[in-house]
């Protein structure tokens, strides 16, 4: 390694101990909470400090975390940077089992895009949220099997010759997960369930619902010559939360009021409560001001002096598919992070915000590089869009470019990672 090695370290076990949207959740907990972050409940009174720092779950699996500026708000604004922490999963249907012969499965359905040929004949584990049964109720707690637990193999190439020339797999038939070759143990739902109770060391009979997702339990590594690449799952959108964490915690405090967004559910359009297509930014951002004995006024001056940066992955130019990109906004892996421009604003960027960006990589001596589209290719879209229009603040989508998005499997650069963080550092200082 030619470069410090602690923050790809941390990035690794992020990305290891945070399978799901919920344990993604309890991971930047943990660090805001070892950062002397205080958590404060939507239904509680809010007392705030100058200086100190606080967050806001919904869903166990979004978090708003912020930390108060020495000035007012509507004086100084909110500096914000925003990420997801979902990621394209296979969900199971944990009650629509099935046996066939010997064999035990349960069935799935697709959640967010995934490349789905990629999820094939994985050794796969189970990670979710469970009700489990108490002495004091009903509680939700996260669960993952750690051990791979399942595999959804494919059909033998001899009973599908023509496969490698595409092959559109039915979600309904194809995708079932198989959990073992022996139903002496019950149906495929009172194993999943059996493996969930084992998992968290609870009796069978204490569990309840269960948000189950199959995911790839292979960790994080690192390759190339200079150890200048790495892949696992979820980088996508899980480094760009890693990165923000890392800014936000490693700032002091400052004039603004500086602000951390992890929301769910991108990966489906946003649209839940704990998305970004929701009222969750508004309401805790305009609670954060009436702490300040201020009002409606006060807070939408607050926001006409704020700035986001939307932090979401990008393409890097693929070596193998060189035509796929506008030659002329092709960003190279590991040449810095990426701003997204879309005509149809599919992102937010304006010349005015995207100057802003340049100038915190300018500051922290970072390169930067620009991503469109072809323009014959319609493009994606993440939260910054959004975000930034239900709030009224303008804002910037940028990201760290990698390969192989949505597979289960995706590849991206360890100098990319260190250079966003510097970058998030200059926008929380
Ligand atoms: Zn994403």
């Amino acid at each position: 390694m030619k470069h410090p090695i602690e923050p790809i370290i941390d990035l690794f076990g992020f990305l290891d101990e945070s399978p799901t949207m919920f344990h993604a959740t309890e991971a930047i907990v943990r660090r805001l909470e070892a950062g002397g972050f205080e958590r404060l409940g939507e239904g509680d009174e809010w007392t705030l400090k100058s200086g100190k720092g606080y967050f806001v779950v919904r869903n166990d699996s979004a978090v708003i975390a912020f930390r108060v500026g020495r000035k007012n708000p509507w004086q100084s604004g909110f500096m914000m940077a925003g990420a997801h922490t979902d990621s394209p999963l296979l969900k199971i249907k944990p009650e629509a089992e099935s046996m066939g012969k010997n064999v035990v499965r349960v069935a799935t359905e697709i959640y967010g895009g995934p490349i789905v040929s990629t999820w094939l004949d994985r050794n796969l584990a189970v990670a979710g949220r469970v009700m489990v049964k108490g002495k004091g109720g009903w509680e939700a707690r996260t669960v993952d099997t750690e051990r791979a637990v399942a595999i959804v193999p494919n059909l033998a190439i001899h009973m599908n010759r023509e496969v490698n020339k595409g092959f559109e797999y039915n979600p309904q038939n194809h995708l079932q997960a198989v959990l073992c070759a022996d139903a002496k143990g019950g149906d495929g739902w009172q194993v999943l369930k059996g493996l969930v109770a084992e998992a968290i060391d609870v009796p069978v009979t204490a569990v309840g619902e269960m948000d189950l997702y199959l995911y790839d339990p292979q960790p994080a590594v690192r390759f190339g010559r200079d150890d200048e690449l790495y892949s696992s799952g979820r980088i996508d959108n899980l480094a760009s939360c890693h990165a923000i964490l890392a800014a936000f915690l490693d700032a002091k405090p400052g004039d603004a009021t500086a602000v951390a967004l992890f929301y769910d559910n991108e990966e489906i359009g946003s649209r839940t409560p704990m998305g970004a297509d929701s009222g969750f930014t508004a309401t805790v951002l305009e609670r954060i001001v009436m702490a300040h004995d201020a009002g409606r006024e006060e807070f939408h001056r607050a926001l006409a002096k704020s700035f986001l940066v939307s932090c979401d992955a990008a393409h890097a130019l693929h070596p193998n598919f060189p035509e796929k990109h506008d030659p002329a906004y092709a960003p190279l892996m590991n040449g810095g992070p990426v701003i997204k421009v879309s005509a149809g604003f599919k992102y937010a960027t304006t010349a005015v915000t995207a100057e802003r960006f340049r100038e915190l990589c300018r500051r922290a001596g970072v390169p930067c590089q620009k991503i469109a589209n072809r323009s014959d290719v319609p493009s994606g879209s993440t939260i910054g869009p959004m975000t930034t229009a239900l709030l009224s603040v303008p804002g910037v989508d940028v990201g760290v470019p990698m390969w192989a998005m949505h597979s289960v499997r995706e590849t991206a650069g360890t100098r990319d990672h260190l250079s966003i963080i510097s970058a998030l550092k200059e926008l929380y200082r």
